[in-house]
């Protein structure tokens, strides 16, 4: 029985879930999804992010 596997493109978990039950991204399938490597703002956003999920643990 396969899964249907998801990812946050914010914060890379990988979830069942349609948002990232983390940071309430939505998620995408695991395979590359639309991300610009230009997104300064995106790669800030994941900044953020991954402290805030640092502090949370
Ligand atoms: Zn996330």
């Amino acid at each position: 029985m396969r899964s249907k596997i998801l990812r946050c493109p914010a914060c890379g978990r990988y979830t069942l879930k349609e948002m990232c039950p983390v940071c309430g991204t939505a998620t995408a399938s695991s395979r590359p999804a639309r991300f610009s490597p230009q997104d300064r703002y995106g790669r800030y956003r994941r900044m953020l992010l991954k402290e805030a999920h640092s502090r949370e643990l």
